[in-house]
Parts: structure tokens; C-alpha cells; sequence
């Protein structure tokens, strides 16, 4: 059924590093820095004064420590210890050549471009051609001079050439590199060559002794000095592919103890979150939480009631709660998290629950004034939008403990709300917050609950998470060593499945007609556009012009827009007429992406699937199929597509399961990215694969409760030095 063509296999992992477009600025300058002659201008840091550019540069990139330096890897190698003879070299080979120059001129053929042509000891020749060029550089090349470049050789009519070549003027004497040349992820303002010097030096200097008794490192691996070492510099025998698949055992090392930091960050927090203090939360018989699940107008799934016995059993610990709860878009985690407030209530504490966007907080206020006003609980809502007395009168009753439940916006709660006895936070769609925004709002949640009384021990509320994007299990149980996971793995009962159809854009004409049709019958639809104004560069479709677009195609029908510009009110205005089903058709950007719940939409257009992540379209698809209605999802694509582009496609219209759909994730992006700026704020892992290090991992997880026990300082400097300060985000 998709229309996606096939593709053979999964794309190659990218190499890992420390940021991805450091990693494409370096291989772009990788070809083009060397060229310019101020490469060979550029000096090891300075002890200057001022902070240069590139030092700068450094800094923004984290690389302050001579240790962060020394674990700055290089992405690939160039082989710079030796020279070919030009005769040998054959097209498409990138070899290092080495010749007098014996012609350099300047010519228009088409473009004006600078040829010099190089003769080699043997006789050989090669043209090299720059497009682009400084006065500098046809000095360096004046005929006459010895030069040695590296390129790719292609043969083509007038023999062999290489295109803007790396170079350097030397002379007989000029020795050759003995180790194979690394290349560094950069960014712009910091020239590779640079950035080469600043490695050495600190590779020198950097304390790169031992912390691990030798016992506890796994057998057969090199000490870290000589990992590093052989990884900068490796030696002209080292075999490329090995070095570039990281299956060599210098990077098994590296791995391991990158694996063996995160560990005993992880388990270290879990440690001092068992140190402190949260208020008891247990529900009394016929309590609150009783009679709201008495009142709801359906039965909980099992896996609901699973979940929700787990959470109950940790309120009622005097430790706080650190739980996700995840489950598949539309499994129904609201009443779960209902649930949860209603212990808290029972108990005598208030609790917050706080969501990522207005639409979804007033959605949930909707919800849950639905099933708890009616039992005598007052509910507050705050949000940005709610001004002057209304949203004084919620402050005051969320600062007096008055009002029981407080929802809204994370910002409006974390900044200006204070509460009497806050007992339970509850935060939606956790994995839309930055891990800095979550440390924050924990440091304030626990500063509500804690006076300045000397020696008291510090008191933090419960947190519980809420996410429809699920860690795949293996990542769960190993890598969050300090989260405890509940999942919802069954929807409520009555839902029928979605039918994900994938169409090129040029049918867009008819997937307008199958829409007016459906509309005709009565049925609702998500329109999904990308951007809301046009951008030329992206050629997307604007939101507007697809409103006006379907308005005229749909005459008669109400067509509403939704976008994330609006003012809120507008906002809210729009989604009440659909949601009440007076609206036919809802063209909206992402800002319906996450928990807009109206069960009786069944039908749901992407545009420009192709530019939406993974688990985005999941999350987009997940608003349709919500009621007994077959639902489906069609998706639009503007071709030519990715391999990635293809294989996220090809895994929507293959399966509607959530926790398929995340694993696919990790495999399409590798668990850096995964874990990345949506999961932990920061990406942790740099260098280890948490599905192809997985022995290393077990052997990292099952060290570290020995070192933190018998060796708390190996183990403190282990954590430095390979986190130094993203040590924080850990616990986040
Ligand atoms: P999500 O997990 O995506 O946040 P919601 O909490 O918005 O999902 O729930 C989706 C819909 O399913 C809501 O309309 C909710 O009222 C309904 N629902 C939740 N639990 C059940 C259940 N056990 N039986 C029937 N419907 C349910
Ligand atoms: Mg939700």
C-alpha cells in the first residue's frame, strides 16, 4: 500500500561526533582549509590576552579542558605519510603527490580559475584547478616552487587533474607525517589545522592516568593513554576500516569508559534522589481517587490500572517519585494522571500538572474540571492568556492551597506560581522540555517545600512524566538508570485501526476530492502544514494558502486555520468549533501535534511528510483514530526523497505501533540522536551504541555500584572527566 519506493538497506550510520553540523562543516573545510594559505599560517593556541575566534570557537563547542580536547575525536583520517608517484595514481584515487610547479596561469573558461600544472620527480603530471582563489595562493604556486598536495586524481581529456586540492610549499627536506592525519569535527570559525595543534598540545598535557583499578578493566583493552594516543595518531599500519567502524580495540576502550561515566552518573543520582524526602501520598478508603474512578464513563484498561497502581505505590513511599509514564499516543495517560492528582488530593497536598502548549492545558483543565468538579475539587487553570483579576484569584488560591489541582503552561508555573503544599507534579509530554527547563522547575518545585530550617533534610515533591515517545525498552532499563518506567501497552477498547496511506504531491487533486467526499459524509479532517509563511527557501506550502485553497474546494463546509502566530484566544476559538464538530476541517501547523484530543476526526493529511521527524508524524497521526471510526492518515510527499526520508515513511505506513515506530527511530537515527536535544537535553553519548556496545554497557552497569561503593573517588573523577559539566543534566 505505500507508494514509497523501495529502499535496499538502511542507511550507514553516520560517524558519530560531538554535534552534526560541526561534522559537516568538517568535511566540507576538511577538503577546502588546507588550501588557503593560512593554514599553514595558523599557530597552536596562544597564551593572548583576548580570546581569538577560534578559541572562542573551542569554547562554544565545550572544548575548554585539555581532557575535552583529548576526548575531541577525529571523525576520519587522511594518509599523509607517503607519496605517490603521479603515474601510478589512477582516477578517483586520492593519493598525495609531490612536484615542481612548471606552469601557473589564470584563465576564463567559463569561470575564472587558477591551473597549475605540477611535475613530479618521476615525470609525472597533474593539473591542479582552484575556482576559488587569493592573490596568496598564485604566490605560493609561482613556477619554480616544490609543492605537495592531496586530492582526489580524476583523468579526464587533458590527463590528470585534481579540483582545489589541499597543498603546502615544502622543500627536499620536508619530512613526511608518520602517523595518519586526523580530521576533526569543526565549525566554521576554527580552521581545522588549528584545532590539529590544539589536540596535540593538550593530548600532552591532559592527566590521562589511569582511575580504574586494573582489575576492573575488561581484559585485552589498551591503557587510555595509549587509547587516545593511537586514536589522534594512529600509525600508518592502522587498518582505516577498522578505525572508522570503531570496532578496533582502542575504541572499545573509549566506549567502555564513556559507558562507565554515564553509568555512575546515573546510578550516583539515583543514590542521593533515595536520600531525600517527599511527602507520604496515600489515598484513604472511599476517598477522592475512588470516587473519580467511580464517575468516569469508561472502565480502565488493565494496563491502566497497572500503571496506576505502580504510581500509587510510589506516592506512598517517603522518597520522590522520579517515574515516566510512557504509553502510545491516545492510550489514555490523562486519566491516569488524574488518578494520580486525586491521591495527592486525598492525602492533603496540591498537585500541578503542567503541559507544554496553551491549547493542550485548557484541553486538560476541560478534561479534568469534567471529572472532578463534580466532587467538589477546586481545579485552577493558569496559562499565559489568563490576565488581571481571573489570574490573580488563581494565584491566590494556588498560594493559600485553596485550589487542589493547579493546570497550565509549564512557563506560567514555573515562574509565578507558589504553592501552600505542593505534593505532585505532573508534567506532559515531558520529552518537549529542555533538560535545563526540567531542572529548574524541580529546583523550584522543591524550593516551595523546603524552609531555611539548618540540618532539615531536603524535601522535593513526586514527579511523574508523561510521554507518547517511548524509550525502547533495552535504552529504559540500561541507559536511565535513575528513571523508573511505567508503560501503557494496550489502548482503550473500540478504537479502530488507522490506515497510513503514502501519495506523491502531484495527487494532491485527488486526495482533496476523497477529502471533500469524506466531509460530505460527515467527518472531520486534520489538514498538516509545516511552515505558516512561505519560505522560499524550503518551498513549503503555506498553511494560509492551503486554507484558502480547501475553503474553496470544500464550499459550504466551515474550513478553519490554526497556526502557532495566533493569539491564544483565536487560538482557542478555533479548536472549540472544531472540537464541537462544527467545523469540518481543520488546517493547522504542528501546533496540534501534541494531545489534541477530538475523537470524532478521523481523517488526517500531512503535507511534506518528507520534512517531519519520526516520531513527529507519530505523535501528528496519533490525533486520528480516536473514536470507532476507521481512521486514516495520508500522507504527502515532495519528492525526491532521502534514504532517511524514505525509510521514516515506509515505517508510518507500515505500522501504527508507538513503541515500533521508536525503535525504527533509533535505527533510522542511531541512539545519539535519539537520545538527543527531545530525550536528555544534551547528547550524551558520543561515542558508545547502546544496541551494538550492549556487552560493554552490561559490563559499564554492573561495575559501577562497585566503584561507587569501594573507590567514590575513582569514580567521582571518572564521572569529571568525561561529563565535567553536563554532570547536572544527568539527573534531570
Ligand atoms: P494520551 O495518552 O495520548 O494523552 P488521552 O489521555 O488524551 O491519551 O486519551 C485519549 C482518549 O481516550 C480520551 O478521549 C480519553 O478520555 C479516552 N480514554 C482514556 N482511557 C480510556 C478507557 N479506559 N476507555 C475508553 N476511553 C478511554
Ligand atoms: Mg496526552
Amino acid at each position: 500500500m505505500s507508494e514509497v519506493p523501495s529502499v535496499s538497506s538502511k542507511a550507514p550510520r553516520a560517524p558519530k561526533s560531538a554535534n552534526k553540523t560541526a561534522t559537516k562543516a568538517a568535511s566540507k573545510r576538511a577538503g577546502a582549509v588546507a588550501s588557503g594559505p593560512e593554514a599553514s599560517a595558523a599557530s597552536a593556541p596562544a597564551a593572548a590576552p583576548a580570546k581569538s575566534a577560534p578559541q572562542k570557537a573551542m569554547e562554544r563547542m565545550g572544548l575548554t579542558r585539555d581532557i575535552d580536547l583529548a576526548l575531541h575525536l577525529p571523525l576520519r583520517y587522511e594518509d599523509e605519510t607517503q607519496i605517490t608517484p603521479l603515474a601510478a595514481a589512477h582516477d578517483g584515487d586520492t593519493v598525495q603527490c609531490e612536484g615542481e610547479v612548471i606552469e601557473s596561469r589564470i584563465e576564463i573558461r567559463g569561470r575564472r580559475q587558477l591551473l597549475v600544472k605540477l611535475r613530479d620527480d618521476q615525470g609525472g603530471q597533474v593539473q591542479l584547478r582552484f575556482l576559488h582563489f587569493y592573490p596568496a595562493h598564485q604566490k605560493t604556486l609561482a613556477v619554480g616552487a616544490r609543492i605537495r598536495a592531496r586530492g582526489e586524481i580524476r583523468v579526464g581529456f587533458f590527463g590528470r587533474e585534481m579540483v582545489h586540492p589541499s597543498f603546502r610549499k615544502v622543500d627536499e627536506q620536508t619530512p613526511l607525517a608518520t602517523s595518519l592525519t586526523p580530521v576533526y569535527p569543526t565549525s566554521a570559525q576554527l580552521p581545522q589545522a588549528y584545532l590539529r595543534k590544539a589536540v596535540a598540545s593538550a593530548l600532552k598535557r591532559a592527566p590521562l592516568d589511569e582511575v580504574l583499578p586494573p582489575s576492573m578493566i575488561p581484559a585485552g583493552l589498551p591503557s587510555l593513554r595509549e587509547t587516545l594516543q593511537f586514536l589522534h595518531h594512529p600509525p600508518p599500519s592502522a587498518g582505516l576500516s577498522t578505525l572508522e567502524d570503531h570496532t578496533h580495540p582502542a575504541w572499545q576502550r573509549l566506549k567502555f569508559e564513556e559507558l562507565l561515566a554515564q553509568q555512575l552518573s546515573q546510578q550516583q543520582a539515583q543514590r542521593e534522589r533515595a536520600h531525600l524526602r517527599a511527602p507520604v501520598l496515600r489515598g484513604s478508603k472511599g476517598g477522592l481517587h475512588e470516587r473519580l474512578l467511580g464517575a468516569l464513563p469508561f472502565a480502565l484498561t488493565g494496563a491502566q490500572q497497572r500503571v496506576t497502581e505502580e504510581i500509587a505505590a510510589d506516592l506512598a513511599l517517603p522518597q520522590p517519585m522520579h517515574r515516566l509514564l510512557q504509553g502510545d499516543v491516545g492510550s489514555g495517560k490523562t486519566v491516569v494522571a488524574a488518578i494520580a492528582a486525586a491521591v495527592a488530593m486525598d492525602a492533603g497536598w496540591q498537585c500541578a500538572l503542567m503541559a507544554p502548549t496553551e491549547i493542550l492545558a485548557e484541553q486538560h483543565f476541560r478534561k479534568l474540571i469534567g471529572w472532578l468538579e463534580p466532587l467538589d475539587v477546586e481545579v485552577a487553570w493558569i496559562t499565559g492568556s489568563v490576565k488581571g483579576k481571573a489570574r490573580q484569584k488563581m494565584l491566590d488560591a494556588a498560594a493559600s492551597g485553596e485550589a487542589k489541582l493547579v493546570v497550565g503552561t509549564h512557563a506560567v508555573i514555573e515562574d509565578k506560581v507558589s504553592f501552600a503544599r505542593l505534593g505532585l507534579a505532573i508534567i506532559d509530554e515531558q520529552h518537549r522540555f529542555g533538560v535545563a527547563q526540567r531542572l529548574a522547575l524541580r529546583k523550584k518545585l522543591a524550593d516551595s517545600l523546603n524552609d531555611d530550617t539548618p540540618g532539615a533534610v531536603p524535601m522535593e515533591p513526586h514527579l511523574l512524566m508523561m510521554s507518547a515517545t517511548p524509550i525502547p525498552r533495552t535504552l529504559a532499563m540500561t541507559y536511565f538508570a535513575d528513571l523508573a518506567v511505567s508503560t501503557i501497552d494496550e489502548l482503550p477498547p473500540g478504537r479502530s485501526p488507522i490506515v497510513t496511506r503514502v501519495f506523491a504531491d502531484g495527487r494532491r487533486d485527488e486526495v482533496i476530492e476523497k477529502i471533500a467526499a469524506a466531509v460530505q459524509d460527515g467527518r472531520q479532517v486534520y489538514w498538516v502544514c509545516p511552515l505558516i509563511e512561505e519560505s522560499e527557501a524550503l518551498d513549503l506550502k503555506n498553511a494560509t494558502e492551503t486554507h484558502e485553497e480547501l475553503s474553496a474546494a470544500l464550499h459550504g463546509k466551515s474550513v478553519g486555520l490554526l497556526h502557532g502566530r495566533m493569539p491564544p484566544a483565536e487560538k482557542a476559538a478555533v479548536m472549540a468549533l472544531f472540537s464541537s464538530g462544527e467545523m469540518s476541517v481543520l488546517v493547522a501547523t504542528t501546533v496540534i501535534e501534541v494531545g489534541v484530543d477530538v475523537p470524532n476526526a478521523s481523517l488526517m493529511v500531512i503535507e511534506h511528510a518528507e520534512r517531519f521527524g519520526l516520531s513527529q508524524l507519530h505523535q501528528l497521526r496519533g490525533r486520528v483514530g480516536r473514536g470507532s471510526v476507521a481512521s486514516v492518515c495520508v500522507l504527502l510527499y515532495t519528492g525526491p526523497l532521502s534514504d532517511t526520508g524514505k525509510s521514516r515513511l515506509r515505517a508510518m505506513a507500515e505500522t501504527t505501533d508507538g513503541f515500533e515506530i521508536a525503535r525504527r527511530d533509533l535505527d533510522i537515527r542511531g541512539p545519539g540522536e535519539f537520545m538527543g536535544a527531545r530525550q536528555s537535553g544534551a547528547q550524551l553519548l558520543r561515542f558508545a551504541d547502546l544496541q551494538e556496545d550492549a556487552p560493554l554497557l552490561s559490563a559499564a552497569r554492573a561495575l559501577a555500584p562497585r566503584l561507587l561503593d569501594d573507590y567514590p573517588q575513582a569514580a567521582l573523577r571518572q564521572v569529571e572527566r568525561w561529563l565535567g559539566h553536563k554532570t547536572e543534566y544527568l539527573k534531570a
